[in-house]
């Protein structure tokens, strides 16, 4: 690992990796991208009120030694290239990493960001807490009773990016070959794209959530799949998922059939998570009619994509709404909006999706009294009616204060 170009501090020391765990020093180093259009805003903010957090916790026996390391328009003009190798090579070296947005370059050949930094490292789920914060606007009538987590698989499914256009002469190959080898007719012109769930994506996503749940306290993991229609992909997720339950986890899970039919509807004694199913678009109902029924959530990439901005939509929209990318060994928590660029160096934006996501990163590395803290300031903040422009423009009688007021108003709180 050549650490060449990045400014480590000497004090700072690499989180480890067991096998199975990893192992967080006192002073671990993070490598931090900050983002393109309002992502220096928002990383200025946001890094001042995770390090008032760790130093309030903890009195200077615990620090993060942060790096910045390149990606986007920044690195772009600077480097010539939108990510460099030095980048993906830090974040997998210090395994635990946090950004802001970055521009999605547009034109043939340019890797994006975001897919590549999950494909390398192989951040295998992305994880979205979505929960109100009292006093944020929502659309809904019971925010208060929305609290989970969403488990997103990320490496597979029509994501996978595997298509052909109609008409092409692959697109053709393949519908021909689908035609006279596999007696499936398709029209002609049809666009073409493969939906790849394999069981071994589909098991190591449900098995970290159940890991998750288990480490949390929460009480339930729903799968969520439109299995009735696709049968052998969502269909076949829902089953893995409910085999790794069974296999792995069968001394602290319980089934919502087996629950039912033999206990009465109540987790028996020694079962501390329930693992059910819901078809997709009922879940979209359910989220809305009976959100406190669902706790942890377990699905593969396409319905993720949708639950999770529909979920954050209920409890106040993306610029509350934090998330990482995870693997086994390595973490990569994110803002979830975009750079919003006509807003870039204004000082106006809100900082709350990545103060939340370093919350989660806090958590994360086990440094829970930090995370508490960094809650309780955003609580705090908002309950005092200290907002940016985005929530000020919903609520009555709030003081707009700028991106950098925002997390001064959280830290002051904390
Ligand atoms: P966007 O940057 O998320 O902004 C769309 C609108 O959402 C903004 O104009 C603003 O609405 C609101 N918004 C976004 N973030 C906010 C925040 N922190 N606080 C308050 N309001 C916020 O989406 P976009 O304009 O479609 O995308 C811009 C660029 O970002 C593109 O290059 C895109 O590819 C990239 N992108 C990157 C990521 C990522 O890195 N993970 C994700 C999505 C998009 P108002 O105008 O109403 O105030």
């Amino acid at each position: 690992m050549t650490l060449q170009g990045l400014h480590v501090p000497g004090w700072g020391e690499r989180i480890g990796w067991d096998g199975q765990a990893i192992h967080v020093p006192d002073k671990p180093v993070v490598p931090f991208i900050e983002g393109d259009g309002t992502g220096p805003d928002i990383w200025r903010a946001t890094q001042r009120v995770l390090d008032a957090a760790v130093e309030k916790a903890y009195g200077g026996a615990r620090r993060i030694a942060w790096v910045e390391v390149q990606a986007g328009e920044k690195s772009f003009k600077g480097l010539g290239t939108w990510l460099p190798d030095e980048t993906v090579e830090a974040i997998g070296y210090f395994r635990v990493a946090i950004k802001g947005p970055l521009t999605t370059p547009v034109g043939g050949g340019i890797r994006s960001l975001n897919v590549t930094l999950r494909q390398v490292l192989d951040l295998y789920a992305c994880v979205r807490p979505v929960r109100w914060i009292p006093g944020v606007p929502s659309p809904v009538k019971r925010p208060q009773d929305i609290d989970m987590v969403i488990y997103r698989e990320n490496t597979e499914d029509v994501y996978a990016g595997i298509e052909w256009a109609g008409g092409s002469p692959e697109g053709e190959k393949l519908r021909l070959f689908i035609e006279k080898e596999l007696g499936k007719k398709i029209r002609p012109n049809s666009g073409l794209g493969i939906k790849p769930i394999s069981q071994f994506g589909s098991a190591r996503l449900v098995a970290k959530a159940i890991r998750y749940a288990l480490a949390s306290g929460r009480d339930s993991v729903t799968l969520v799949h439109k299995g009735n229609i696709m049968k052998f992909t969502e269909g076949a997720f829902r089953d893995w998922g409910y085999q790794v339950a069974r296999e792995q986890y069968g001394d602290v899970t319980a089934t919502e059939a087996e629950v039912s039919e033999k206990h009465g509807g109540k987790l028996p004694a020694g079962k501390k998570v329930l693992v059910k199913d819901r078809i997709a678009d009922s879940m979209f109902q359910q989220v809305l009619l009976r959100p406190a029924e669902y706790s942890v959530v377990c699905t593969p990439n396409l319905n993720g994509d949708y639950l999770s901005d529909a979920l954050a939509a209920q409890v106040g929209g993306l610029g509350m709404a934090p998330g990482s990318n995870e693997g086994d060994e390595h973490a990569l928590f994110e803002a979830t909006h975009g750079t919003a660029p006509k807003y870039a160096n204004l000082d106006k934006i809100n900082p709350g999706s990545l103060i939340l996501s370093g919350e989660m990163m806090l958590r994360h590395l086990g440094w829970g009294e930090a995370a508490d803290l960094v809650t309780k300031g955003i609580e705090a903040a908002v309950a005092a009616k200290q907002v940016t422009y985005d929530l000020h423009r919903l609520m009555e009688g709030a003081h707009l204060v700028s991106c950098s007021g925002f997390g001064e108003a959280i830290v002051a709180r904390m």
